[in-house]
């Protein structure tokens, strides 16, 4: 028996004026998950929980069976985990992004966030400005993660009033969001010292691209300590992603990581590759896969629908046409869980904690796409937003994997 779970980050939604009233996923031609929808069991979850961030890593402890209320110890420290960074028990770690601000000559507190991603930079020329910061401020250390996406380790510092995120003030003033911590106050004020005629940014600006003239650091937190995914399952695992936090998540938990050339953690991320390697590490002998692709996420943030759409009706044609295709193959039964995290919706460009809609389907009743079993008729139900609520709430999400691993 197989076991799969299939995460479009971000994926729920809002109707969308622009989409004639429809959710991306209402919109989307999605002809492999209505198939997974109109044969399996429809549900709505609730991921995110009263008085804890509306962030990827509560939302996927979640998923993965971890409650956030005790697991939950800061974003940053799950993706330090998985950059391999060792953690001291004195650490504190922060998330740091890259980041565009627009500033005026006589005060910084009055600049404003341009772009919380530097206009997606690469991790080639984050590497060298990042070199640059390490070079010349001893504390914080920086560790390179992807594009606009790194971690910093501070020993000894205090802890302070909740960070926020710098996709959460779009194009808004960064003075009232900045940390009431004098230390981390000065040191963001200090990079954009460094980095603003750095010669990176210096060719960006030639390219046309925003200056990466900025960081900003938030999701603070000490070490985390998850305990073995197999010891409570009994399951061999392993994850597909292209974010360190997903691989963060997988380092903490045991859990093994499957890289795929090409994964860039936006809609230019390769699809189909995400899939074979699922399929190879369930040929390998795993007997769980959880498989992330944060696309949907990204877009939701950009505030784009129709890229939201675009990225829904990938991930259905290019991740998970090849996926069933390959499981039939397989030649086992298998049980595959299609979800979201949580909702990004377009309108707000950021998440929400509304349930999210789930399905999880039985290869053993509901057979294959090409050869549907009458064990379960077709329910008549596509997969979206509506037609889950019309199902039960689950309340505690991270009790979904166990119904997943029904044997
Ligand atoms: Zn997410």
């Amino acid at each position: 028996m197989k076991y799969l779970i299939l995460l479009g980050d971000g994926m729920a939604d809002y109707p969308v004026e622009e989409l004639g009233g429809k959710t991306p996923l209402e919109a989307a031609r999605k002809p492999n998950m209505d198939f997974l929808s109109r044969r399996g069991k429809l549900g709505l979850a609730r991921t995110l929980f009263e008085g804890m961030p509306t962030g990827s890593d509560v939302a996927n402890m979640c998923v993965l069976g971890y409650d956030p209320r005790k697991y939950y110890s800061g974003r940053s420290p799950i993706e330090a985990l998985g950059l391999g960074v060792h953690i001291a028990e004195d650490d504190m770690v922060f998330r740091l992004n890259l980041v565009s601000l627009s500033v005026p000559e006589d005060n910084f507190l009055k600049s404003v966030m341009l772009d919380y991603s530097a206009d997606k930079i690469t991790t080639s020329e984050a590497e060298e400005l990042l070199h640059a910061l390490n070079a010349q401020i001893p504390e914080p250390r920086l560790y390179l993660g992807v594009s606009y996406r790194h971690v910093a380790l501070w020993k000894g510092i205090e802890q302070m009033k909740p960070l926020t995120p710098p996709h959460d003030f779009h194009g808004k003033e960064i003075g009232p969001y900045m940390p009431d911590n004098l230390k981390l106050a000065q040191y963001t004020r200090q990079c954009h010292e460094i980095l603003k005629d750095h010669p990176v940014n210096l060719l960006r600006g030639s390219k046309g691209l925003k200056p990466a003239n900025g960081v900003w650091l938030w999701g603070e937190g000490r070490r985390a300590a998850f305990d073995s995914f197999y010891e409570r399952h009994g399951l061999r695992g392993s994850v597909v992603t292209a974010v360190p936090l997903i691989t963060g998540l997988a380092v903490g938990m045991g859990l093994g990581v499957n890289n795929v050339d090409g994964a860039t953690g936006d809609i230019g991320t390769n699809f189909r590759g995400k899939a074979e390697a699922a399929l190879t590490a369930l040929r390998n002998g795993d007997d769980f896969v959880f498989l992330h692709i944060e696309a949907p996420d990204e877009c939701g943030h950009e505030g784009n629908a129709l890229e939201k759409t675009r990225s829904i009706e990938l991930i259905d044609e290019l991740t998970l046409g090849p996926l069933l295709e390959g499981l039939d193959k397989l030649g086992e039964p298998y049980r595959l869980m299609l979800m979201p995290d949580h909702a990004t919706p377009v309108s707000l460009r950021t998440h929400t904690p509304d349930l999210i809609p789930f399905v999880i389907f039985d290869s053993r009743t509901a057979g294959c796409k090409g050869n549907a079993s009458d064990k379960t008729p077709d329910n008549g139900a596509p997969f979206t937003e509506a037609c889950a609520k019309e199902t039960g709430v689950v309340e505690n999400g991270y009790d979904l994997i166990e119904r997943l691993f029904i044997k």
